[in-house]
């Protein structure tokens, strides 16, 4: 090949070619950065493919050389990192940045060096303690001599920590007898932190049959290679994870572990590790950036197998990948939010396809666009419907607190009677209860009696949001904060009322209805910092707390066996989201919560409080059924010909002038529609549910239809490569998850 194509920072989505010299001829490879001519310049730029021949009519310039200083994208994931580009619609730099940490791509951080001594002469060595045998001044020469002799290079520090100091270091040195060189060591991970090994356990019925059907699958003896494990909370999916890992690693092959960010708990990881040993990577978001950086070198070089992390861990840079495990699947937080929009699961299925790896997607509550690729053959299902064990599903009541009226003045009703004796009734016995609210701060509004303002933020169509402990009124979207009003800043009334709640009000309330109980909160105004959360979680566990309080934080992953009672306060909220997967959320939601409930031997306790007892989703959730749940949805979302029966685009509009934005958008959709043949459907431009965010307004067109490959590459033109408009954005969201 003598032409290579390459992409560069400087331009949006554009390959350029350049001709590859004669010095370099074979040496270079696809996702290699080089360093090439540009305009007066020297840029750097990574190699996407290779051509004979070049479409371009100019002379072409050379290649300079291959950039020394800054990590090459592994071969492999350049194919990957170009259909990402192409199916979501963004820059082939923006997806081929994502390959690639950003400690590892900047190119500034640097291994780890420390000085390490040896023994530089063996024979000298040898001869120094035979001669001074019986030398009492040699004694600490000799013991230095012994202790490296073995052959294991030590540090300084090493040294003195066996009680041999510098001086005795320094003269071994200069008689040539210690030799000191530079090593590069890897950041440690789990420093001095232990953990018991485990063995794996002898699998259920259910168990061994997904572990069969996950061997013929490592085997290439199956129609799919994704597989969705649809189990129960305590069904044992984790133990099915260990085992498939296992079986990959015994067939030579690594694996990528997915879990949301929020449940990659150190429990999570502690069971990794008790399985498989310190030899597998942990990737999460409060690594620093040499320790991610050491991290993908370690995976890069061979010396690990296993990476558990959030979702770009995704793109770790193993070659002879064989299993990838995707947990509780239908996680939204699998779907980036800023370029490139993409969806881990998503991508890991292809990334599967690929390489040839086993995908196994595995949720208590599938999302319904897996189960319907499971019901269409595209997937391979496994069912595990019986927690293991005799762990006992939670008892789950709905309670209608229309019934419990309005509160008598100067009163709350935030608790009904029958969910304040549950909690009394777990602190006589010594239990644990959980009060979950999916929103955080004390009220939502603030509004003044007298002329009914409401404070809202100035840049974004929400109301602010009420704390009393800062006494303050801060904007969830924007982040903004303002002091508290004391008096209404319309009329100048005193009578201020504050409406709706959130967790820090529930904390507050709880503190006097269930006193004596101690109780904490957990949600992302009290757990600044990792330690806060593991201070909190490690008092809850040593049973220092009665009862723990908090949002969507306290669903995931959490395992206490002395909680038997969970609270569920306001199950109402997340219905009300003008969004079709609400009802989707809200039956994961009850779902993860209640599993929080009896994870020990007594049988736990759920109880949710609705002001809509009859509504489907929530009796669905409260008998813990979801075949008749996912019936239900899956019909309606049939009928609106929403996702899983179509594919659905949202474009996104933005801009600070409303007129200009409506004039800009309304001429994009009339581009587009030319490409939106039969069986698409355009829906607007129309303002977005929250109408406007940091003073910028905003505006949705939504695209829905079966076939979307020509319209993307149309949409991928029109949002790249067309000249927008100064002060307006444009960008397209494709499977979009957020509609707001
Ligand atoms: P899930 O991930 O489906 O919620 P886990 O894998 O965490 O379930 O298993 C729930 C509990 O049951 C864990 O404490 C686990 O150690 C235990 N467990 C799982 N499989 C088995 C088994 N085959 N035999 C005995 N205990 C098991
Ligand atoms: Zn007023
Ligand atoms: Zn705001």
């Amino acid at each position: 090949m003598a032409v290579a194509k390459v992409i560069i920072d400087v331009a949006l989505d554009q390959e350029f070619d350049y001709r590859i010299p004669e010095s370099l001829a074979g040496t270079l490879k696809v996702g290699m950065m080089v360093k090439v001519p540009f305009g007066r310049s020297t840029r750097d730029g990574y190699i996407l493919s290779f051509a004979e021949f070049s479409d371009y009519h100019g002379e072409l310039k050379e290649i300079i050389g291959v950039s020394t200083t800054r990590a090459h994208v592994p071969e492999h994931l350049v194919e990957l990192g170009r259909w990402m580009a192409d199916y979501y619609c963004c820059s082939q730099e923006q997806s081929i940045r994502t390959l690639l940490p950003a400690a590892v791509r900047s190119g500034k951080v640097k291994p780890k060096k420390v000085k390490v001594y040896r023994i530089g002469d063996r024979q000298a060595a040898e001869q120094f303690l035979h001669d001074n045998e019986t030398k009492p001044s040699a004694a600490l020469r000799i013991g230095l001599i012994q202790l490296l002799l073995p052959g294991k290079p030590l540090t300084a520090a090493e040294c003195r920590a066996a009680g041999f100091g510098d001086s005795t270091l320094h003269t071994l040195l200069r008689h040539g007898i210690v030799a000191a060189e530079e090593i590069t060591i890897r950041r440690d991970l789990f420093g001095d932190t232990r953990v018991m090994p485990s063995t794996p356990l002898a699998p259920s019925r259910d168990q061994a049959a997904a572990l069969e059907l996950i061997s013929k699958m490592l085997h290439g003896e199956t129609s799919s290679h994704v597989l969705l494990l649809h189990g129960v909370t305590n069904s044992g999916k984790t133990e099915v994870y260990l085992q498939a890992i296992a079986e990959a690693l015994e067939l030579g092959r690594s694996a990528i572990v997915l879990v949301p960010e929020i449940s990659l708990t150190p429990q999570t990881v502690r069971r990794f590790r008790a399985r498989f040993g310190d030899h597998l990577s942990v990737l999460h978001s409060r690594l620093s950036d040499g320790e991610r950086f050491d991290e993908w070198n370690r995976i890069n070089d061979g010396e690990v197998q296993i990476a558990v992390g959030a979702r770009s861990a995704l793109f770790a840079p193993f070659r002879n990948l064989g299993l990838i495990i995707v947990d509780e699947e239908h996680e939204s937080s699998y779907k980036q939010s800023e370029a490139p929009r993409y969806s881990a699961r998503d991508v890991a299925v292809m990334r599967g396809k690929l390489e040839n790896a086993v995908v196994i997607l595995g949720s208590a509550t599938p999302s319904a666009e897996s189960c319907r690729n499971a019901a269409t053959g595209k997937f391979l299902l496994a069912k595990m419907s019986v927690p293991v064990e005799n762990k006992l599903a939670p008892h789950i009541r709905i309670i209608d607190q229309r019934l419990s009226g309005p509160p008598e003045p100067g009163k709350s009703n935030f608790f009904s009677k029958m969910l304040i004796d549950a909690v009394f009734d777990r602190m006589n016995r010594g239990e644990q209860s959980i009060l979950f609210l999916n929103r955080r701060g004390y009220a939502r509004v603030m509004i003044c009696n007298q002329c009914g303002f409401e404070a809202r933020c100035p840049d974004c169509s929400v109301a602010y949001t009420y704390s009393k402990l800062h006494e303050t009124l801060s904007c969830h979207l924007c982040g903004c904060m303002i002091p508290a009003y004391t008096a209404c800043p319309e009329c100048g009334s005193p009578e201020i009322r504050y409406a709706g709640v959130g967790t820090e009000k529930i904390e507050a309330v709880a503190g006097a209805v269930f006193h004596p109980a101690r109780i904490a909160r957990m949600d992302s105004d009290t757990m600044r910092s990792a330690e806060d959360y593991e201070n909190v979680l490690e008092r809850f566990r040593r049973g220092d707390l009665d009862i723990l309080i908090g949002t969507q934080m306290i669903a995931k992953g959490l395992h206490f066996p002395n909680v038997t009672l969970v609270g569920i306060i306001n199950a109402d909220l997340g219905l009300a989201m003008p969004d079709f997967r609400a009802p989707e959320r809200t039956f994961q939601l009850i779902t993860q919560v209640a599993g929080r409930a009896g994870r020990g031997d007594i049988r736990g306790e759920v109880l949710i409080q609705t002001r809509n007892p009859e509504n489907e989703t929530i009796c669905f959730a409260a008998a813990q059924d979801f075949e008749g749940f996912s019936k239900f949805d899956l019909e309606f979302r049939e009928m609106l010909d929403y996702p899983p029966f179509s594919h659905l685009i949202a474009v996104h509009f933005r801009g600070e002038d409303e007129s200009a934005l409506v004039e800009f958008a309304t001429k994009f959709t009339e581009e587009l529609r030319p490409y939106a043949h039969e069986g698409i459907r355009l829906s607007g431009p129309s303002p977005a549910p929250i109408e406007r965010i940091k003073g910028k307004f905003r505006y949705m067109l939504l695209i829905r239809g079966r076939q979307m490959k020509l319209l993307r590459q149309a949409l991928r033109v029109l949002t790249l490569h067309r000249p927008v408009p100064r002060g307006i954005e444009v960008y397209a969201d494709v499977d979009a998850q957020s509609l707001l």
